[in-house]
């Protein structure tokens, strides 16, 4: 009996098949495989080898930074692949502010070998956004990938155990030094998380306030090691 179903699936597979190759992302080259082209696949910022093991910024024979050593972080380690830097900051300003979804895929994509390489956790956890800037921007891009690598990972997404309760000032705007304090008292965690190994997905860890603060949050609600998976890290002078 002829399979009507079959047939159309059939028929889309074929036209998929033959459809043009997908478009670079960041330079509309045709991409062979993936959302980038090889050009600009190669030119991505990658971190070096040597880099500090709690906060990824590059370091000397992979030892501990002077920020770390001066400030311990409250989180336990960041997992970053590349430096914000560019292409990719170009990529990651148009996924943030432009709406381009499909720069998602693209990011996970990146953040997947450095990810995988770790013990799973018991829990993903996107950097929530706070209400004011999730009707500005319509979606929070840290949930767009957290989604992603938490289905690839095969790991539970906690996409509402923490919120953000107060709007602060952007990061981005003050200086490095009045970040902790700008920060302080943003999150809670409603979620019961004791005992959870816990990743925070987000696209960019500046000077690391941010998943500093989330972290202390999620000790104190029981979390027994906080992993923050990010996209790119920025490289400040000052760090
Ligand atoms: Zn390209
Ligand atoms: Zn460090």
């Amino acid at each position: 009996m002829f399979n009507f179903g079959r047939a159309i699936l059939n028929y889309c597979s074929s036209l998929r098949q033959h459809a043009l190759p997908p478009l670079c992302l960041l330079c509309s080259a045709h991409a062979r495989c993936g959302n980038l082209c090889a050009g600009c696949r190669s030119d991505l910022p990658h971190l070096p080898v040597e880099r500090c093991p709690k906060c990824a910024a590059p370091s000397r024979a992979a030892e501990v930074c002077g920020a770390c050593l001066a400030h311990p972080p409250a989180f336990d380690r960041v997992l970053a692949p590349c430096a914000y830097a560019f292409p990719l900051d170009r990529l990651i300003q148009s996924f943030k502010y432009g709406g381009k979804l499909a720069a998602a895929p693209a990011l996970a994509d990146l953040m997947w070998p450095v990810v995988s390489a770790e013990a799973a956790p018991d829990l993903i956890v996107p950097m929530p956004l706070g209400a004011q800037r999730l009707r500005e921007r319509g979606f929070n891009q840290s949930l767009e990938l957290a989604r992603l690598l938490a289905a690839r990972m095969d790991v539970p997404l906690a996409r509402a155990a923490c919120a953000r309760v107060r709007d602060a000032a952007p990061q981005s705007a003050l200086p490095w030094k009045e970040r902790d304090a700008n920060v302080r008292g943003a999150f809670v965690c409603t979620a019961d998380v004791r005992g959870y190994a816990i990743a925070v997905v987000d696209d960019v860890l500046t000077t690391g306030a941010t998943l500093n603060e989330l972290s202390r949050v999620l000790y104190r609600a029981g979390a027994v090691r906080v992993t923050g998976w990010v996209a790119a890290r920025t490289l400040a002078p000052e760090h």
